[in-house]
Parts: C-alpha cells; structure tokens; sequence
C-alpha cells in the first residue's frame, strides 16, 4: 500500500512528510477570518486488508497507552423512554484523557515517533490539549499547549499533569490558534493544530470502523444516523472519512445520514449549509461565539470548508440547539443511562432529542458520546441551578 495526502479540493497529492500541513496551491487562496483552505485528505492506492483498519503509520510506532476501542451500547431505558429500540451511544469518555481527542493525538503522536520528532505544539479549546499531553506522555513527547486562560479547570489540570507546557492565551480559542501556528512556523516544531494537521482528521476515522464492527457483532444492521457534535469540524469530517474507507473496503453498502450538532452559540458549519452560497461565501463573517459547551466554542470553524463540502455531497444535516437545551439533554441522558457527558457531547443528545420524532423507530441512530461530563463541572453544576 503508498500512502499519500491528497487535496479534495484540486486533486494534488503530497508526501505524508514532516512539514507538510496544507495544499500549497489552495492554501493560497486563504482569506482572513475563513475555514483554513487547502486541507488535506490522507489516501491510499493498493489493495488493503478489509478486516482491519487502514492507517498511514506503522503499528510500531504507536505510543503504549490504550486509544479507542470504546464501548458502544444500549441505553435500555432511553430507549424505552423516548421509544428508539435501536438508539446507541458509542462512549469516548472512556479514552485515556477522557475524550474523542485521543484517537487524533495517538496518530499524530506516532507520527512524530516514526520520524525521530521530539516536541509537539498545538492550541486548543481544552480536550486536544490534555488529550496530546497525556498520549504525549505515553509516547515520549514534549508537548506544548497554547489554551484560552478560561479554559475549563479539569482541563488546564489534566495537561499540567501529564507534564506538557502550558501557554495560557488571554483572548479566545481562535487567537490561540492563530498564536500556536505563529510559534510553530517560527520554530519549525510539528503542529496538531486540528485540520491543519491532517492526521488529526485522519485519527478520527477509527471510530467509524468500530461501530460498524461493533454493530454487526451485535447481530445489528448498518448505523443509519451519527450524531456527532460540532465545533471545527474535523471530527464530523473523521466520521466521514472512516465511512468513506469502509464503503470502498465493500464492509457498508451505504453512507449514514450524519447529522452535525452545534451550539446556537457557535454554529458557523449549520449556517453555512443553510445558505444558499458555497464555499467561503456561505460563512461570511465570523460571528463571535457564545455558548457553555466550550469544546464547541469557535468563532471560526478551521475545517468548516472541508466539512461543509462533505456534509453537502453525502445530504448530511445540521442542528443548533440552545445553552438550556443542552443543559437539560446532558441531566437526561446521566440520569436516563448512567453516561455523564460534557455539554459539548451532550448537544449531540440535544440535537437527536429534537429531531427524533423524524427518524423511523427502526432506523439504528449512533449518539457519539465525545467527552466526560467530569471535565467541566462548573457547567453541570449551571444545569442543576448550583454554584460550583
Ligand atoms: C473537540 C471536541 C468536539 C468538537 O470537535 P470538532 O472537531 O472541533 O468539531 C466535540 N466534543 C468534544 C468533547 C471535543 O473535545
């Protein structure tokens, strides 16, 4: 098998290298306060073994520490509940660091192994942080973080922790990213910026392979809906990529209907697919997030135009819900099957409890549960009307 990178948008291929983040020619078309242009797709051309999971690097060079792999299961009494026999939550709470992120830091993290890099930089919301700092750890690496200063607690912890550094950045999320790829093209350091890097949309993909697997041991048939929340856009775009891979590995016969589940506070990608504009035009300006549910907290979506395209060509759909909705999804689903979720995971709930009455009670419907409820309590505690 020849691994590669290949540009959705103009087709040309790339060295899977050190220093190689974006598409040179489309990267040129970048405009200010925009989705990154020029992100880059992980390819493959030879025959691969249908049974396993196709990654671009090598097993040996995956760090010791035990990355996805999580359950999917039943919640028996959501679905007697709200009459969804066939509703599942796949739990990446369980994830070393205690969130989806896991699965992107692990394959970036064996990259840099395979190719003799010592220190990773990255800016993040709270979860891509203590999730590279923690795989870091496992692996070796140095890490070093750019976080908003109002980051969770939990979070800033967990990464100080697992020994990474610590970069508090006074403004928002977005002038944290700006500020990391600053330091990193100066240095020369290795970027997980999500996106940017394309092996953190690669990394997610393996979620994909493990439901399918997962369902079909349970004598269940194809997943019919994702729900999965959103923020930038690299999950739903890993999502993506995994059901690609397995309908031409010939394991699906379709691609699910994914349903993309933001904030009304932060929900650049539903506006987007809801104009009738195309490309950076469906964006427009970025408008200033405001929402609880931080990991989802982004004025500009770095993915949004590569999610977009996606979420446009396989009739993927988008919901916005409000702070109170996600409050009230994320008590109902801890106290309806024993799942305490962060509000950013909780929105996917949100966002299917609104929808439900929609879906054919047959339809097998995935809730991808991305976060613990344990990394942000001060938000849980707002959602029972206490202090914290
Ligand atoms: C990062 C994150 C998301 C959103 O992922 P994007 O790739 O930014 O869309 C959702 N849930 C949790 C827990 C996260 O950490």
């Amino acid at each position: 098998m020849k691994w590669f990178y290949r540009c959705p948008a103009c087709g040309a291929d790339y060295d899977i290298a050190p220093g190689r983040y974006l598409c040179t020619t489309c990267a040129k078309q970048q405009q200010q306060d925009r989705p990154l242009a020029g992100v880059l797709e992980v390819e493959w051309e030879g025959d691969a073994d249908p049974r396993s999971l196709p990654l671009p690097i090598e097993p040996q060079w995956f760090a010791p520490i035990p990355v996805g792999q999580t359950p999917l299961w039943e919640p028996q009494r959501l679905r007697d509940q709200f009459n969804a026999p066939r509703l599942w939550l796949k739990d990446d709470t369980c994830n070393p660091s205690g969130s989806f992120k896991d699965r992107a830091s692990w394959l970036v993290a064996a990259f840099a192994r395979k190719h003799g890099i010592k220190e990773i930089v990255l800016a993040s919301t709270g979860n891509a942080a203590s999730s590279m700092a923690a795989v870091g750890a496992a692996a070796d690496l140095r890490i070093k973080v750019f976080l908003p200063a109002k980051a969770p607690l939990a979070k800033r912890i967990q990464v100080l922790q697992y020994g990474a550094e610590l970069i508090p950045v006074g403004g928002s999320y977005d002038q944290a990213f700006d500020l990391s790829l600053e330091y990193s093209t100066r240095t020369g350091s290795m970027s997980r910026n999500t996106a940017y890097n394309p092996l953190t949309i690669e990394g997610k993909k393996s979620v994909a392979f493990e439901i399918v697997d997962d369902l079909l041991r349970a004598g269940s048939g194809e997943p019919d809906h994702v729900f999965v929340p959103v923020g930038d856009g690299v999950i739903l775009a890993g999502v993506y990529r995994g059901f690609e891979n397995l309908l031409r590995l010939g394991r699906i016969k379709n691609i699910p209907t994914i349903w993309a589940c933001q904030a009304e506070g932060a929900s650049a990608i539903a506006r987007a697919l809801a104009s009738p504009l195309d490309g950076n035009d469906a964006f427009g300006d970025p408008v200033p997030s405001s929402t609880l549910a931080d990991s989802i907290a982004v004025d500009v979506p770095r993915n949004g135009l590569h999610a977009l395209g996606k979420l446009k060509k396989y009739a993927g759909k988008a919901i916005a819900v409000s702070d109170d909705e996600i409050l009230v999804a994320q008590k109902a689903l801890a106290s309806g099957s024993g799942l305490f979720a962060e509000p950013s995971s909780s929105t996917a709930f949100a966002g299917w409890l609104k929808v439900r009455q929609s879906l054919a009670a047959d339809e097998v419907c995935v809730l991808l549960i991305t976060g613990s409820g344990l990394k942000d309590v001060a938000a849980a505690a707002r959602g029972l009307g206490l202090e914290a």
